[in-house]
């Protein structure tokens, strides 16, 4: 079974918002050696990104052998393009995706913990949307482990919700000291029953990470952007991901793509067969199990997230 735990559902975008997001996927692409046409990319993520009701997202997993997806919305309070209403129509659409396709598809809420109403907001994408969890973009200027995110953290825990969280540096405008995977640590000790995925395992940063997730049970990272690494640096890449695997332990690890972002310079199909054929091509030294690949591809999310 293989399940991407990292998938943003956008279910529309303003054009004069694309560019922005296509900055990492452009900065991907000049790392991994693939020549970009910025026609090119604008015209794909017309096409691949704005998904209101969740076909396009069905018919990319189906190419790429994907049977799960765990979805999700992103909110930013400190962007005037984000409003208040945006922001609940985007988790109503979301939502209805994962409640159309609920053997494919779990949804998890944005909510920016800094909007004064956020508890409510959660309540509501829980409710009355279906949502199961919660996806934070710390580094947008808040404290995962802060008291506003305290409020929404406590509702999790009492409603069995799971924690999608950035982890790791990324460029301005981030704020990337609210991106250091050791800010979760206090939500294992105050909320140890929350299950939390640190999105990207801290990147590069990951040694903070893994020194976290080897001692806090619930703590789980994934893979998503570490096909840039992969692509680009084979070698180091299987290096330590070796390296987290004998830290951490290989449960730890979950796949995800960041797509459909992601996918304006790669199909989803490469990044799980570089996965899949790491015991066969491997520099030399370097050892993986099948029995690991199929735990990082979706046997660890299986457990992690209960789908039978
Ligand atoms: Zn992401």
């Amino acid at each position: 079974m293989i399940i991407d735990v990292h998938y943003h559902q956008i279910p529309f975008i303003p054009e004069e918002m694309i560019p922005g997001v296509l900055e990492d996927p452009i900065r991907a692409a000049k790392l991994i050696g693939i020549n970009v046409d910025m026609a090119e990319l604008m015209a794909r993520a017309r096409e691949y990104w704005p998904d209101p009701d969740g076909e396009k997202l069905i018919a990319a997993m189906d190419a790429s052998g994907i049977d799960f997806t765990v979805i999700c919305a992103v909110d930013n309070a400190s962007s005037d393009m984000v409003t208040q209403d945006m922001v609940l129509m985007q988790n109503q659409m979301v939502g209805a995706v994962a409640r159309k396709f609920p053997d494919r598809v779990m949804a998890l809420a944005g909510v920016d913990p800094r909007r004064a109403n956020a508890p409510d907001l959660l309540k509501r994408c829980f409710e009355e949307f279906g949502m199961k969890g919660l996806k934070y973009h710390p580094d947008y200027g808040y404290n995962p482990s802060g008291p506003e995110s305290y409020r929404l953290i406590e509702f999790l825990a009492a409603n069995k919700g799971i924690l999608l969280t950035h982890t790791g540096p990324l460029g301005p405008p981030s704020r990337v000291k609210f991106s250091d995977p050791l800010l979760l640590g206090d939500i294992g000790v105050d909320f140890p029953e929350v299950r939390v995925i640190a999105a990207h395992m801290g990147l590069i940063n990951w040694r903070p990470w893994a020194s976290l997730a080897a001692h806090q049970p619930n703590l789980y990272g994934d893979l998503a952007m570490w096909d840039t690494y992969a692509m680009s640096s084979y070698g180091l890449f299987c290096r330590e991901l070796r390296d987290i695997i004998d830290f951490v332990g290989v449960q730890k690890i979950l796949f995800g793509t960041d797509d459909p972002i992601v996918r304006v310079i790669r199909p989803a199909k490469d990044w799980i067969d570089l996965i899949r054929d790491l015991p066969k091509q491997a520099p030399d030294g370097i050892f993986f199990t099948e029995d690991e690949v199929a735990a990082i591809l979706g046997g660890n999310a299986q457990k992690l997230l209960g789908i039978a």
